[in-house]
């Protein structure tokens, strides 16, 4: 203990997948202050503003503290045993009315961040037999677990660039110094490319704006909105003519090059000149660096993944890094070992496995979920097995996946039960029945973040443990402890075991009784599966690494040609049959993009001080509005608008007022609109809603022709649009 009953407790941010090691002052159960941890294994010191900034939301006066009841328009406190008792019993005559498929449920990011209540989240679904389960991966990147499915066997085989040792790395659609590197654990990444430029080696991102990334390292390619699928094929083209897929490694452990030779060979680097916008010779220039690098990368992010072609960009992108001989290679990709191999025991156990496919639209389950974009559609459905319930955990749909005109949100108004589980009640919430308050990652015992710890995507491999750093307010609960309570009201039994079941709902039951110390702590959970574990040592031990503890690093050579490859031949898979075929189609889209060159198209835009829509209730976050369009000069003089005026923006599904910023980072025809905005309506949220901006999302389509075929992924990026100065009074 400090002076002035100040103490110091060491954690990690779990706001996004980097896990900045964090120095938390605390005084009487309140933050004073969050530093970044200079110790820290991994982040060395480095902490973003939204993690210093924590404390806002901690201690935001909009908490929700109790459990709440909406009574027509009016919120009431209710009791947890009531909240729990009355949807265990609403939601078990939905299920007998309409079969378990009536339940859907929602996952926002935050939710990643908790270390055991996913587990229990997925066996309280698969308990009772829904198949209704949605997350955010559909707006963001199921793509990508969808491609590493196909070509390595597991969604969770997740090469990440070997940055530390690159010579060449190229990114697309990426920004990391604002948003990080999604699915790749690196911290202070511009730090991390800034070392790539110091051993004279490149960094080349390829991305519609000139980021503020590409503006402080490396080198920018501007490239046409949602285009990409056009450049990576001309450069997967250049390099197997430049002799990619002649090393024998590529031989020995892969299938499929001769077919992956024909899906590109129609791309030329002219052809896709005109569509794309980066030249040829620029094209071929950048092949012919990344081949004589001896060591590149390439790597995408979310500004693809969200494009009409997400999956096949993916699957594109990892056929370079594979037939170039990097992928397995000191300075190319490494596929990273996690604690435990949570790949190879998920196939065992046929965990993300699933093969079923929606009821609209026959999209495929992608890690055991499916799209968002046909939420909507499945709960106005006539089908007597539609679905009239949901719970929503840590997300915000209304805000956060597309909502044509506000159709999803007239679809979360038509069920019968909508339970939101959060620290705050947004937009989704507004709409819910019941709301349940949960903790924030300060008061809860974690390790980073699964996809990290467990499938061991990290450039620097380390484990850390944290217990909490605050006591959470007496009547919030863990989330833990919410799907246990729900499944006992279910009926549910847990992992399908006895044993399992019992233990859970007598520990959830002590945790909160007078014999609460008896109760099995969340940390001892979590030290059982470290202990299992091994290499990170029990949790006892992780406590003497308040720094985190360092692991032996990743290493090239422990992926190809060994047991680790889990498709049926062990070999990585080039040419996927479902993704050859899909290559087809890029013909007509082709001619539709040449026909379309001089439309404008939007796409989004992160921001340093904030993340998606969930941290804008807090002051230091929310008076940074960045929600203006964004629009090259260019454009702005075509549509008469000029900086600061209204404009109207209006796509094929909706339409938007927002105020105009000029901006010569974007190429022409291009404009941004930050997301996650659009707080005007929000009753619990009184900060977010002073500093309300729009919802971009509005612009969005859903259903099925804006649904990506492979992968679920919703259309995001790149949406056609037309501006003009809004309407008097708009
Ligand atoms: S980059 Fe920022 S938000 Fe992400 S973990 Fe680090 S401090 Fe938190």
């Amino acid at each position: 203990m400090g002076e002035r009953g100040e103490s110091e407790r060491l954690s990690f941010c779990r706001i996004c997948e980097a896990t900045c090691g964090i120095r938390v002052r605390v005084r009487d159960n309140r933050v004073v202050a969050i530093e970044p941890d200079r110790e820290h294994v991994a982040s060395r010191g480095y902490a973003c503003i939204k993690g210093t900034r924590f404390a806002e939301v901690q201690h935001s006066p909009d908490r929700v503290l109790h459990p709440m009841k909406r009574v027509g328009d009016a919120w009431q406190r209710i009791s947890w045993d009531d909240a729990i008792g009355e949807i265990g019993a609403k939601l078990r005559e939905l299920v007998a009315a309409h079969g378990p498929d009536t339940l859907a449920h929602f996952m926002g990011s935050p939710a990643g961040a908790t270390t055991l209540a996913p587990a229990i989240q997925q066996a309280f679904l698969s308990g009772l037999g829904t198949r209704q389960a949605y997350g955010v991966g559909s707006v963001d990147c199921n793509n990508k677990f969808r491609v590493n499915q196909e070509m390595y066997g597991s969604p969770f085989r997740l090469a990440f660039p070997d940055v530390p040792h690159a010579r060449f790395l190229m990114l697309l659609g990426s920004n990391p110094s604002v948003s990080n590197t999604s699915l790749v654990h690196l911290p202070h990444s511009i730090g991390a490319l800034r070392d790539v430029l110091r051993r004279g080696g490149r960094v080349v991102f390829v991305n519609p704006r000139r980021t503020e990334t590409a503006d402080a390292v490396g080198e920018h390619v501007a490239i046409r909105p949602d285009t990409d699928v056009y450049f990576l094929a001309a450069f997967v083209r250049e390099l197997l003519l430049a002799g990619a897929g002649d090393d024998p490694r590529v031989a020995a452990h892969t299938a499929g090059l001769e077919e992956l030779r024909r899906v590109v060979e129609p791309w030329t680097p002219e052809r896709q000149e005109p569509v794309t916008g980066v030249p040829a010779a620029r094209l071929r220039e950048l092949a012919a660096a990344h081949r004589a690098s001896g060591a590149a990368a390439l790597y995408l992010s979310t500004g693809v993944n969200q494009g009409r072609h997400g999956t096949l960009c993916y699957w594109l992108l990892e056929a370079a890094n594979a037939v170039s001989g990097n992928l397995d290679r000191r300075g190319g990709t490494l596929m990273g070992r996690g604690i435990v191999d949570m790949p190879a025991e998920a196939k065992r156990e046929g965990r993300f496995e699933r093969t079923d496919r929606t009821p609209v639209g026959s999209f495929p389950s992608v890690v055991d979920t499916w799209p968002v974009g046909v939420l909507a559609d499945q709960i106005l459905s006539d089908d007597p097995r539609r679905v009239t319930a949901m719970i929503v955990w840590a997300s915000n749909p209304v805000l956060g996946c597309p909502n044509p005109s506000g159709r999803l949100e007239r679809a979360l108004r038509e069920l019968e039960l909508l339970v939101a589980i959060d620290v705050f009640r947004n937009e989704t919430g507004d709409l819910a029945h019941y709301v349940l308050p949960s903790t924030t990652f300060l008061e809860r015992a974690d390790i980073p973040y699964a996809i990290q710890t467990l499938c061991g995507s990290q450039p620097v491999r380390y484990v850390h443990y944290t217990d909490p750093v605050l006591e959470a307010p007496p009547d919030v609960r863990e989330e833990w402890w919410i799907y246990v309570k729900l499944a006992e009201a279910c009926g549910v039994r847990l992992f399908g075991s006895r044993a399992a079941d019992a233990f859970l709902r007598a520990n959830a039951r002590l945790a909160h009784s007078r014999l609460h110390r008896l109760a099995v702590k969340p940390g001892t959970l979590i030290g059982l599966v470290l202990a299992r574990a091994g290499v990170g040592g029990r949790r006892a031990q992780l406590r003497d690494h308040p720094h985190g503890k360092l692991l032996d690093p990743n290493r090239p050579g422990d992926f190809l040609g060994t047991d680790r490859v889990l498709t049926p031949d062990g070999r990585v898979q080039l040419a996927p049959a479902e993704f050859v075929r899909a290559a087809r189609g890029l013909e007509a889209d082709y001619e539709r993009e040449l026909a379309g060159r001089e439309r404008l198209k939007l796409i989004s835009k992160r921001e340093r001080g904030s993340l998606n829509s969930w941290l804008r209730n807090a002051p230091g976050y929310a008076k940074e509005r960045s929600n203006y369009l964004y629009l090259h000069p260019e454009d702005a003089a075509r549509a008469g608008l000029a900086e600061g005026d209204r404009a109207e923006i209006a796509s094929a599904f909706g339409r938007v007022v927002a105020p105009v910023r000029i901006s010569d980072e974007l190429m022409p025809r291009t404009a941004a609109l930050p997301h996650g905005w659009g707080h005007a309506r929000a009753q619990g949220l009184r900060v977010a809603r002073e500093h309300a901006g729009v919802n971009s999302n509005l612009l969005a389509g859903d259903g099925v022709a804006n649904t990506e075929a492979l992968s679920g992924m919703s259309h995001l990026s790149g949406i056609e649009i037309s501006v003009r100065p809004a309407p008097p009074g708009a």
